[in-house]
């Protein structure tokens, strides 16, 4: 049995709650229009963040970075994706937070670095052989299992492809059917075969080749050279940190990633300084031949005032670096104690050398209807149908207490709503779920208002 490696989903999930974030939904002229893009008013903030998209694009934010400063909830983390998306399709945006870089495990300036290189992209092309064609003929051949064994196996399988120059037949490797299966190509499909890979696409599928197969170069049979050969430009968008990780743990598949994480020899086991520093040279290789191009993105760091000194410092000499990411900070807090050190107040408990290299932009809290316009379309994303005056009843929720707090209980809400046979989601589900949780700052205060009964 193959033991599968389990990924960690916690970077996708953040991201999950936003999905509704296309943009910064700024006009020509650089104002925010006041619903758009799936981002409501916050305009201030918007357009200040429209000049930083105009600053990064125009090579003069090296070595500065961005803070986010205002109250939970006021969407800074929803504004720093659209920074993202403004800055161009595909570009990576890698959220953490500050206390990220506390753990036992893994030295804090190396938590910083790993998500250093997930917020910078690399954009390979390559030109890929194909076969492409449309499937006239599918047809597994089976033999008996040799040596006794029960069964039949697929030895080999012909497809017919029609092309615009003609038909063909293949007798191509049973592992292609198996990737044929996976793609559930029918007759009458159009695919594409990858030369001397094997890899399947079915026209209008995934976008990925999806499929990837461990085959050895001569265990499959060569695709004939002919009318149905033709060069396709294929594009991948991956990290420096998938690169770091592809290398570390090499999977010995045909797709980019794999043939990737083939780069260094000998195999690594783990992600070093000098893995890193390898990959930058094969990187700076590919991007002189022009195979490949750098893509920054944005790094994003919630809860700024976790960091401690060391980790201020580190952070410092990495914005200056050749190839850094744009970095986002954001806080809720005013004046505070640095981290790290025993008395030094600093604004946002950053270090005053790093302040001096911010454009701070502040959020503000929102008013009832536009909670109740981001509610609405939080609830039009996750596919959920609310009724106004529960709209309502949950937009004030969210402004007594937080507008995440309000746009978590939209799936709980909806569960109840299920639950009681409707599908629509009514007052008297908010009310419910609203009894049933707690929001951050309530929960905080029955702490404190029965203290003796908890643990300490
Ligand atoms: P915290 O300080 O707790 O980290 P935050 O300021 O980063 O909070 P977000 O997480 O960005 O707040 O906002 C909470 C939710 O509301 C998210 O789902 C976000 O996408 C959405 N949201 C926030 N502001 C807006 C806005 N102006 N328009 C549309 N959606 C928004």
């Amino acid at each position: 049995m193959k033991v599968e490696e389990v990924k960690s989903t916690v970077k996708t999930q953040r991201i999950s709650a936003h999905s509704h974030i296309k943009g910064l939904g700024l006009d020509e002229a650089g104002y925010a229009i006041t619903a758009a893009a799936g981002l409501v008013g916050q305009e201030q903030a918007r357009e200040a963040a429209g000049i930083v998209v105009d600053m990064i694009k125009s090579k003069k934010m090296a070595g500065r970075a961005v803070l986010l400063a205002g109250p939970p909830g006021t969407g800074k983390t929803a504004i720093a994706l659209a920074i993202a998306q403004e800055l161009g399709n595909k570009v990576p945006f890698c959220p953490m937070v500050g206390s990220e870089v506390y753990s036992s495990e893994i030295k804090k300036t190396e938590v910083l670095m790993e998500n250093f290189r997930r917020a910078i992209g690399l954009r390979i092309r390559e030109t890929k052989e194909v076969y492409e064609g449309e499937v006239s003929e599918l047809t597994p051949v089976e033999t008996e299992n040799p040596a006794g064994g029960y069964g039949k196996t697929v030895s080999h399988v012909v497809i017919g492809l029609r092309t615009a120059k003609g038909s063909k037949q293949l007798k191509l490797d049973p592992s292609i059917y198996e990737a044929l299966q996976k793609e559930k190509v029918e007759v009458g499909d159009v695919i594409y075969i990858e030369a001397n890979s094997g890899a399947v696409k079915r026209q209008g599928r995934s976008d990925a080749f999806a499929t990837e197969f461990d085959l050895e170069a001569e265990e499959y049979v060569p695709l004939p050279k002919g009318d149905v050969h033709k060069k396709k430009e294929v594009v991948q968008d991956v990290t420096l940190h998938d690169l770091d990780a592809a290398n570390a743990k090499p999977q010995g598949g045909q797709d980019v990633l794999s043939m990737m994480g083939q780069l260094l020899k000998p195999k690594k086991t783990e992600i070093t300084d000098k893995l890193r520093k390898e990959i930058n040279k094969i990187v700076d290789k590919y991007i002189d031949q022009g195979i490949a191009e750098l893509v920054p993105g944005v790094l994003f760091i919630d809860e700024v005032h976790m960091l401690d000194i060391e980790t201020f410092t580190y952070l410092h000499r990495a914005l200056e670096s050749a190839i850094a990411p744009i970095v986002i900070f954001a806080t809720n807090r005013g004046r505070c104690i640095i981290r790290g050190t025993d008395d030094i107040v600093s604004p946002h408990g950053v270090p005053l050398d790093l302040l001096d290299r911010l454009l701070i932009i502040r959020t503000l809290p929102y008013a009832k209807n536009e909670v109740e316009q981001i509610l609405k379309l939080r609830a039009s994303t996750e596919g959920l149908e609310i009724e106004q005056d529960s709209l309502s009843a949950l937009a004030e929720i969210g402004t007594q207490s937080t507008l995440r707090y309000a746009v978590q209980l939209l799936t709980p809400a909806s569960l109840t709503a299920k639950t009681n046979g409707r599908t629509s989601i009514t007052k008297s589900d908010i009310e419910e779920v609203n009894s049933l949780f707690l929001d951050a700052k309530s929960s905080a205060k029955i702490l404190s208002a029965q203290k003796d009964k908890f643990m300490m």
